[in-house]
């Protein structure tokens, strides 16, 4: 905004108080929204390449509230992040999640399942209690837990011991942690040393042009090296084509999650997957 010229000034400022306001609505129909349970959550399956089947999912929070109508996860984690809220939306995920596992696995369908952490979350002394006492009031294995952290979360946390103590106990226990967005700017092989990380997922900006351009492809290519050579499973995310889906196989990708495959869909849906 330019300071000469005070109209700029003024509509900037209307700007903000229009976006703060809505921010102040979406905190304040949140609290709601928690207090009655009423998120949601689609799963969105994973294909394990060797095998071709579905292995794990992802939890992926919805929220439609009656006034403010859909608010995408988008618009709602940072709000949440920077409200605090993000704690009960994480503890509403968990349950959810672990409930989920548990019953595919009673069912004869053993699945993984995803959830997204903030490192905000791990800053909370008592993590890793809530996640065993999730595992065990739903009676969830561990190892059918998975933990998605960003890589701004990893870097955040390199240099944070209680936290990388904390995923190391938890990693003890089975579950496994997966590197989201990787790729997208804060790679760092210091971290990738100090973390218990067993799977990286591409992110979808490289996939989406990977069949038109060489570079997008060598870099996809080299991302799948690196996961081999640290023995860490590679995951693509974003994966929209057969023609991506043939080509991810050939450079020795291990799984892909994306809308070729499904989009994210009530947990009644992946059963009849
Ligand atoms: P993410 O973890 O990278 O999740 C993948 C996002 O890509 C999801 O968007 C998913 O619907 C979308 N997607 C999946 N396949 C495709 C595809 O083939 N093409 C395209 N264009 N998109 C695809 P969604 O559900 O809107 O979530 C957006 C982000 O919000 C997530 O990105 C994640 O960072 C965050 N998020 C969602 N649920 C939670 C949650 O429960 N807790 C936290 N902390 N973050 C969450
Ligand atoms: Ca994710
Ligand atoms: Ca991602
Ligand atoms: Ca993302």
């Amino acid at each position: 905004v330019k300071q000469e010229g005070g109209g700029n000034i003024i509509s900037l400022s209307k700007a903000n108080h229009v976006a703060l306001s809505k921010k102040a609505m979406i905190e304040k129909r949140l609290i709601e929204a928690l207090h009655h349970k009423d998120l949601s959550v689609m799963y969105q399956p994973q294909i394990d390449l060797s095998t071709g089947k579905i292995d794990a999912v992802e939890a992926l929070v919805r929220w439609e509230d009656a006034i403010l109508g859909t608010i995408t996860p988008n618009e709602l984690i940072p709000i949440a992040e920077e409200t605090g809220m993000i704690h009960d939306i994480g503890t509403f995920m968990l349950e959810k999640a672990c409930e989920q596992a548990a019953h595919w696995s009673k069912n004869g369908m053993p699945m993984k399942v995803s959830v997204n952490s903030s490192i905000r979350e791990f800053r909370d002394k008592n993590m890793v209690k809530k996640i065993r006492q999730t595992l065990e009031k739903f009676d969830c294995p561990a190892h059918l837990l998975q933990i998605e952290i960003t890589e701004k979360f990893a870097l955040e946390a390199e240099s944070e011991q209680s936290i990388i103590r904390q995923m190391l106990q938890l990693q003890e226990d089975g579950i496994v942690f997966v590197l989201d967005d990787f790729g997208t700017g804060y790679a760092s092989f210091r971290y990738m040393q100090l973390l218990p990380i067993s799977e990286l997922k591409i992110d979808q900006s490289f996939i989406s042009g990977i069949l038109k351009q060489e570079k997008l492809q060598k870099l996809v290519h080299g991302m799948i090296q690196f996961g081999k050579s640290m023995d860490i499973r590679v995951l693509a995310e974003g994966v929209e084509t057969k023609e991506q889906y043939e080509l991810l196989t050939k450079l020795g990708c291990n799984a892909i999650q994306g809308f070729y495959v499904s989009y994210p869909v009530p947990a009644s849906e992946i059963e009849k997957l």
